[in-house]
């Protein structure tokens, strides 16, 4: 029960790997706060989990502003909310585009200033994990959008970590490789593609979200003390192969 008596804010907990996040922390003692777009996967966890939920479309930046702070306070926060599509490079439209953004990167800004914001308000240390992708690394065919979103946001965690280090928040990016989610339906449906893709995987499988919410609990958790900054492949290897 390591995060008994702590609260933590975890973004896109209505599917996938913010989903799992938010069940294992629940099952380690956290009283989590939910924040995600469509209701029906919050009542369910809310059912499954006694979570708090708010329902907001993160590419609102308005909203999400409105409820980043409704969410807190918070001892911790997740950034894990993304979306993708899958356009070659000579088609992505500008439209595309910014709604990629609003939701990978600018979302976790506005969700990260509000908590940060907070703790340093009443002087208290913290901790941030941002969901970016080993995409941020690689230029995979037909994701320009979406690799431009995570990159973006690996150099905000950079600049995050180096500020608000210095109020004891620490703030770490992590960079799954294909996780099995109804984002990697969408975005790896194409067998050939897919099999390219796992065989340069060392381990020899895709993630479950559940692997990747382990890192992300390590990463929140004191035992991580010294850890800030940093751009994490979970990815079984595929980032040395
Ligand atoms: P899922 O699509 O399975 O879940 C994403 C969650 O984010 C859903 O609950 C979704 O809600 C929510 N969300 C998406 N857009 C918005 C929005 N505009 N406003 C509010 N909530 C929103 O994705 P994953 O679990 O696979 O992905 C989680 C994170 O991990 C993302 O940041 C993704 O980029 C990253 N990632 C995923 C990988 C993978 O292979 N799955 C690999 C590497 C990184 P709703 O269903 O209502 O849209």
């Amino acid at each position: 029960m390591e995060f008994q008596g702590k609260s933590v804010v975890v973004t896109g907990a209505g599917k996938g790997i913010g989903r799992a996040t938010a069940k294992l922390l629940a099952e380690r003692g956290a009283q989590v706060v939910a924040v995600t777009r469509t209701k029906e996967d919050l009542d369910s966890l809310e059912s499954e989990t006694g979570c708090r939920s708010i329902v907001v479309d993160l590419a609102d930046a308005v909203a999400t502003r409105e409820a980043a702070r409704a969410a807190i306070p918070a001892d911790y926060l997740v950034n894990c909310a993304g979306t993708t599509a899958l356009d070659p490079f000579l088609d992505v439209s500008s439209e595309t585009f910014d709604l990629i953004y609003a939701v990978n990167t600018r979302a976790p800004m506005i969700l990260a200033q509000e908590y940060a914001r907070d703790r340093v308000r009443r002087g208290l240390p913290g901790a941030i994990v941002n969901v970016s992708s080993v995409s941020s690394f690689i230029g995979f065919t037909d994701h320009a959008a979406y690799c431009a979103s995570k990159g973006a946001l690996d150099a905000l965690t950079r600049v995050m970590a180096n500020e608000l280090g210095r109020y004891g928040i620490r703030v770490n990016a992590i960079n799954p490789t294909v996780t099995l989610t109804p984002m990697a339906a969408k975005a790896w449906s194409d067998a050939d593609k897919s099999a390219r893709m796992l065989s340069r995987i060392p381990v020899g499988r895709f993630a479950d979200p559940e692997d990747v919410a382990e890192v992300i609990l390590y990463l929140l958790s004191d035992r991580a003390s010294m850890l800030n900054g940093l751009a994490m492949p979970v990815d079984g290897g595929f980032m040395i192969n």
